[in-house]
């Protein structure tokens, strides 16, 4: 397996442990394979009698050839098991004619956890490969989800290092409480006053940095990342869109070989990418709909072929949705249009906050993707909807993709509705929104990692403007 930058017509190759030790490619691509490997026929039926870490192993193992079949199978079972993932890692929950993908059931409740909690040890694998003896120092910017996960799957991982970054405005109480009472001795939060792409943007800009690189350097580090801009995190994201298929088969939902329909709340198009390389691995997967929240940025993209942020932001009820630069689009981009091609729409991204597909390149684009947007208040009348049909509780973000959803279709659902309380909790016209309340309406339990947090040591206050952020690094 070769990987290349999204913005390298020449394309320089690199191996698969280089790519996941560098992260962001030395362009300001990111790393995509080559080729897409697919699986035979054979290989997916074989898949009917594993269990989620064996058929996460067979996936890696094609991404990843080089860090070793056995090793990565070895890892995998690890990071997927009972009760790290509670009651297993991506169970299907089918509601009439939509199905249910459950990605919350991990360390920190959304779905960050499901890559995360084997990236850390990818890194690891990749960085014997590579011959890496410094210290990696993870630097992430996260919408509230990814941090906590990152940190999670990272902390007290030997040879490493991270800090997070994350706005002010836009995550919730949860959310801050789960990062700064988070444990470890090699983890760092720091607060940015902004919004998550100023965070982004920023932490973007530390990777361009060489006096940042050499500083690192210095203390014997060098700078990765564990945003979805790694291609380690991508592609353990791909399994769960094979093994809910092969579920979905069992549990008679659809017949082997039916074309299954998925609606995914987007944000940085990470987790619909992977359903999108699913689909070109084999799996029988129809449209992707793009669901997004007010910030419908990918909506009009999907739309008019135009992507353009010079837009209103808005801090919205599904926070970890909030995002107008979709990092992973530049890879579908990529895979589609070319490097040349690529870079062109991202210099003018940069430059003028748009860019522009051509009415040929659109199509390309609209025979597989569908798109949706959701403003917080359909949001909360979607939430009310399902717990008044089906009994089934769903949180902000995957409200949003039950909006994307038209006939039999799987949504993917992203975070446990625990983890947005206050606004599931007024969605069901709850009086109180605790989760104590939710639980009691809902007769769900709830998760064992939330129900501590508010007992837990506060052990990160620091705050910084937007501006500070380069400096804050290495300015403890
Ligand atoms: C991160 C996140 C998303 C968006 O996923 P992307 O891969 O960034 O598109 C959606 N919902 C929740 C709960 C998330 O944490």
């Amino acid at each position: 397996m070769k990987y290349y930058s999204t913005r390298d017509s020449q394309k320089k190759y690199y191996s698969a442990p280089e790519a996941i030790c560098k992260g962001l490619a030395p362009d300001g691509g990111l790393f995509i394979p080559e080729e897409i490997p697919t699986l035979t026929k054979e290989e997916i039926n074989a898949f009917y009698g594993y269990e989620y870490n064996r058929i996460a192993a067979e996936i890696l193992y094609k991404f990843f050839p080089e860090l070793g079949k056995e090793e990565i199978a070895e890892e995998c079972k690890k990071a997927y098991a009972y009760p790290n993932f509670d009651p297993s890692p991506a169970p299907v929950k089918v509601c009439g004619d939509t199905a249910f993908l459950e990605l919350w059931h991990g360390p920190t409740c959304a779905f960050k956890d499901m890559a995360l909690q084997i990236m850390p040890r990818l890194l690891r694998m990749s960085m014997k490969k590579c011959g890496e003896t410094r210290v990696a120092h993870i630097v992430t910017a996260t919408s509230g989800d990814t941090g906590k996960a990152a940190m999670e799957g990272f902390k007290d991982l030997e040879q490493t290092r991270i800090t997070v970054y994350y706005p002010t405005d836009g995550v919730s109480e949860t959310q801050k409480r789960q990062m700064a009472t988070q444990e470890g001795n090699n983890v760092n939060v720091i607060a940015v006053r902004g919004n998550f792409d100023d965070a982004q943007s920023a932490v973007k800009a530390i990777f361009a940095d060489e006096n940042i690189k050499n500083t690192a350097a210095e203390q014997g580090e060098f700078l990765s990342s564990a945003n979805s801009i790694n291609i380690a995190r991508l592609v353990p994201q791909v399994a769960y869109y094979v093994s809910s298929y092969i579920d979905l088969v069992r549990q008679g939902f659809i017949e082997e070989g039916e074309i299954l329909n998925v609606s995914v709340p987007t944000g940085n198009f990470g987790d619909i990418l992977a359903g999108w390389i699913a689909k070109k691995m084999g799996i029988p997967l129809g449209k992707l709909v793009c669901a997004s929240n007010k910030n419908r940025v990918l909506t009009d993209f999907f739309v008019t072929g135009v992507y353009d942020i010079r837009r209103p932001f808005y801090a919205t009820t599904s926070p970890s949705m909030d995002i107008l630069i979709a990092s992973n689009l530049e890879r579908l981009l990529c895979f589609d249009f070319g490097p040349e091609q690529t870079k062109a729409f991202m210099e003018s991204l940069k430059e003028d906050g748009i860019f522009s597909l051509t009415k040929e390149q659109l199509d390309v684009l609209e025979a597989e993707f569908g798109c949706s947007s959701c403003d917080d208040e359909s949001t909360a009348q979607i939430i009310e909807h399902v717990f008044k049909e089906y009994g089934y509780t769903v949180d902000t973000h995957t409200a949003a993709a039950v909006m994307g959803s038209t006939g039999k279709c799987m949504v993917v659902s992203t975070a446990s509705p625990y983890k947005f309380a206050p606004a599931v909790a007024k969605a069901l016209e709850l009086k109180e929104t605790t989760h104590q309340a939710l639980s009691k309406h809902t007769g769900t339990k709830i998760p064992a990692p939330l129900k501590d947090i508010y007992k837990k040591e506060i052990r990160f206050t620091r705050v910084v403007d937007k501006a500070d952020i380069k400096k804050s690094l290495y300015l403890q």
